[in-house]
């Protein structure tokens, strides 16, 4: 059977995963679009595909099975409390929301639906690197982590778009995120320092470096680089009690040539996440046709949201700032669990849990 999506929001992500549904994946047919400008929906829908002139006529089309979020993040909460109020699973672009409140309300509307709909796009929980380096941590074989080191660097921004707060409460959730997960843990505190601005970002906030306090102790450093002209470089290193582990440079080709030894960084997220994008959506449809959602849920994308607001209050504050979450509903008991994974030699990593 195959399930039809609905896509809110066609820019560059929403035709990057369009094109995703269309000619790479099975099992799913993009057959509705909308976006603010209605020109840009048409030019991009797929042929056959309808083009709504509202988000909300979309998500109540008795045809629209399951939606695909890839608007701006302020648009998110009304788009997402109305396909929770149609009872369609739906798929929702980082960030969830922009402020806690909004995630609390769209968490308040699931949990009283009683069952998971909305999938987060943390998409890198999906990447191969990132599962292995999880696996290993889980493992046990290096000993508890002490410190992980996250960079998180973009060539550049869209200009105009990009506002000041975006590295904290845009770009941020992914290394948030990542950290939850890697660690089995929640953050709990969040200071950050801003060095000497990069004459590249203008107006930005750029970089900064933001530290996380894990609840187990573990301190989690981020460079947030958002104007770094050289490309996407994405890197992650754990400290642990006897070792450490760490992402290998993507693309992983080395070229040797007159100008010495070196490999190519990938422009933008599209390229170095690529096979994440599509594994994060083949999940997402496999649990979209079961009428739910797997993945990274609310929950994670509400816990993402407090550091945001927890970052942007420290950096006016330049103290550490406690981040307070609510007590977790119990439809989101196992959401920070890793499928499994192989090691490089093809051996099933055993969890911790899975040797206790
Ligand atoms: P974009 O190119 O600006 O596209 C967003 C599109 O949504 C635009 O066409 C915009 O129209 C439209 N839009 C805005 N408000 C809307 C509304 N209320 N209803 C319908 N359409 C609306 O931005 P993008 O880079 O694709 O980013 C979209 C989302 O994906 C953001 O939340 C971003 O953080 C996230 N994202 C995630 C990743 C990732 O790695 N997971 C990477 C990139 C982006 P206008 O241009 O006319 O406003």
């Amino acid at each position: 059977m195959t399930l039809k999506v609905g896509v809110i929001g066609t820019g560059m992500i929403g035709q990057d995963h369009i094109r995703r549904l269309t000619q790479v994946l099975s099992g799913a047919e993009v057959i509705a679009v909308s976006d603010i400008d209605g020109a840009r929906a048409a030019a991009v829908a797929p042929e056959g595909a309808a083009v709504f002139a509202t988000a909300g006529d979309l998500i109540r089309s008795e045809t629209v099975e399951a939606v695909v979020i890839c608007s701006w993040g302020p648009a998110h909460e009304e788009q997402l409390l109305d396909c929770i109020a149609a009872g369609k699973p739906v798929f929702c672009e980082k960030p969830l929301v922009t402020t806690a409140a909004a995630a609390l309300r769209v968490m308040e509307a699931e949990v009283a639906f009683g069952r998971r709909l909305v999938q987060v796009g943390f998409m890198r929980r999906f990447d191969a690197d990132y599962r292995r380096l999880k696996a290993t941590l889980d493992s046990g074989t290096l000993g508890a982590p002490l410190m992980f080191h996250s960079t998180h660097r973009n060539a550049a921004v869209p200009e105009g778009l990009y506002t000041s707060d975006m590295p904290l409460n845009d770009t941020l959730v992914h290394d948030a995120d990542i950290s939850r997960w890697l660690l089995n843990d929640e953050v709990r505190g969040v200071e950050v320092r801003v060095p000497r601005r990069s004459r590249r970002g203008t107006e930005l906030r750029d970089p900064v470096v933001v530290l996380l306090h894990m609840g187990s102790g573990v301190l989690v450093d981020v460079e947030i680089s958002v104007n770094i002209a050289y490309g996407y470089d994405i890197r992650g290193e754990v400290s642990c009690e006897e070792g450490t582990a760490s992402l290998p440079l993507r693309p992983a080709t080395v070229i040797r040539d007159i100008h010495g030894v070196r490999q190519l960084v990938p422009a933008d997220w599209r390229g170095r996440f690529i096979e994440a994008y599509d594994q994060e959506f083949r999940e997402w449809i496999g649990a979209a046709a079961r009428g739910t959602a797997t993945g990274p849920s609310t929950w994670d994308g509400y816990a993402a949201t407090l550091v945001a607001d927890a970052a942007l209050k420290a950096v006016e504050s330049g103290e550490l700032q406690p981040v307070r979450m609510r007590d977790r509903p119990s439809l989101y008991s196992t959401t920070l669990e890793a499928p499994p994974v192989t090691d490089v030699s093809g051996h099933a990593l055993r969890s911790r849990r899975q040797q206790s």
